[in-house]
């Protein structure tokens, strides 16, 4: 492990970081490349990760690396807010084709907070302008993560990021429960066969209390990641489709995770045959390589915007680097290298082999679930009596050092790597973890 944050100092606030830990125990990566994390000290260690959910086709990709080079000689920025360049709009084309049918549209932001804030504005803003204003309700799910911007976190059920700003969040907002039921459910393959019924309560519980006509959306996370990696049971995505659709409810998919690949299909909502109206995605449209986040829309709601504004400005939204040309670039890259690697496929592909090696923790030590969809999945740990999360925290430290990246949730691994992972570097990110394990109490 490095020595110190070095010549930089100590004057960086970092982001859900243990600052006071990290000055003591820094963890400095000082390059990249493919799957791998270089350390300050010249380590190699593996990311298994995809670092945030995000790099799914490996680090410093060339072709990524490439498009933002020349765009950055080209033509570095250009504002969006009513004059244009071909690389944002070339690239809403491209993501428009791997999104379902009828999501044509794409509204450009630069995270996936920004993302979801966007999709709960549009969903607002169209039901006011089909004359339902009176739609102010959002609906959320206990564990959901979706972002840190206030509406954002007003729908996210994580307690720990919610606690602090409590006295701020939008009211009229109500959470599903949420999905993980490790009585009746643990170590799934795949999804859970139990739980569809756990979307009634949209209907039985929160539409019965407020009304169908008060709730303007409803967002969910198809496969929560930061909750923890909960896969949804079998049917219960479509129940919720079927609910919002009777009620006139907008449904967004947050794929800010499962965008891209990570259930094997470009989008989560292909891989369940579930469609939403709104779709937000971020992080793996560059594969990490910029800020870059979006919004695919539906075309009805589009054309709601475009038939039933006033003359003028339709939609009073954006951010000043929405659709900046540098991460256009980089998407642009990203679909590419998608594309030219056939990386969708080989996720696929890899997903048997992840399964099998995610469930072989099933005799480890502490463990009491092991979950998986795509090439997303987690391990879950018997909370260490007083110490939540102790566990989890102490074996993703081992496994750093041992030369591999995985992330603590609560008790939970979670593991989320490259679809550009082998299977050699798979077994090895989970001799890794095994080894780690060995070393919790
Ligand atoms: N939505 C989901 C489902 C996420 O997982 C995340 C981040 O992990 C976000 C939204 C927020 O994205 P960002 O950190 O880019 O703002």
């Amino acid at each position: 492990m490095g020595a110190s944050t070095g010549e930089r100092g100590d004057h960086y606030w970092m982001p859900f970081t243990d600052n006071r830990r990290f000055r003591r125990e820094p963890r400095m990566v000082v390059s990249a490349h493919d799957g791998y994390f270089v350390t300050d000290d010249g380590r190699e260690v593996f990311d298994g990760m995809s670092t945030l959910w995000c790099t799914n086709a490996g680090h410093c990709r060339p072709l990524i690396v490439e498009r933002i080079a020349k765009q950055a000689a080209t033509l570095d920025f250009a504002s969006s807010f009513s004059m244009g360049h071909p690389t944002a709009f070339s690239l809403a084309e491209r993501i428009a084709g791997l999104a379902p049918d009828g999501f044509d549209q794409v509204f450009f932001t630069n995270s996936g907070s920004e993302a979801v804030d966007t999709a709960l504005k549009i969903a607002l803003a169209f039901h006011r302008l089909r004359g339902e204003g009176g739609r102010c309700r959002f609906v959320g799910r206990e564990r959901g993560y979706h972002g840190v911007n206030f509406a954002g976190l007003s729908v996210s059920g994580l307690p720990a990021n919610r606690k602090a700003f409590a006295t701020a969040l939008l009211p009229h907002v109500d959470h599903l429960r949420h999905t993980q039921e490790l009585d009746r459910s643990a170590f799934s393959r795949g999804q859970p066969e139990l739980g569809a019924e756990l979307a009634d309560e949209l209907e039985n519980r929160i539409i019965a209390r407020n009304d169908g006509s008060t709730i303007a959306a409803v967002i969910v996370e198809p496969v929560s990641g930061a909750g923890g990696v909960l896969i949804p049971p079998r049917g219960y995505l479509r129940r919720l489709r079927e609910i919002c659709t009777r009620h006139g409810i907008v449904l967004i998919f947050d794929e800010v995770i499962c965008g891209f690949g990570r259930l094997g299909t470009p989008f989560a909502a292909q891989h369940f045959d579930v469609m939403p109206d709104l779709i937000t995605f971020a992080k793996a449209v560059t594969s990490g390589a910029a800020p870059l986040g979006g919004v695919l829309v539906r075309r009805e709601i589009h054309d709601t915007f475009m038939q039933a504004s006033p003359a003028g400005i339709e939609f009073f939204h954006g951010y000043t680097y929405s659709g900046h040309p540098l991460a256009c670039a980089a998407g642009h890259g990203a679909l590419d290298t998608y594309e030219q690697e056939d990386l969708f496929a080989r996720g696929a592909d890899l997903a048997p082999s992840f399964e099998d090696g995610l469930h072989a923790f099933r005799d480890g030590p502490n463990v009491i679930d092991c979950r998986n969809l795509g090439l997303i999945g987690a391990i879950e740990l018997a909370p260490r009596p007083g110490a939540p999360g102790a566990r989890a925290t102490e074996a993703a430290t081992r496994a750093w050092d041992l030369g591999a990246f995985v992330r603590p949730i609560g008790d939970a691994l979670a593991f989320c790597p490259p679809m550009s992972t082998s299977r050699e570097q798979l077994d090895r990110l989970f001799g890794i973890v095994r080894e780690a394990l060995k070393t919790v109490a």
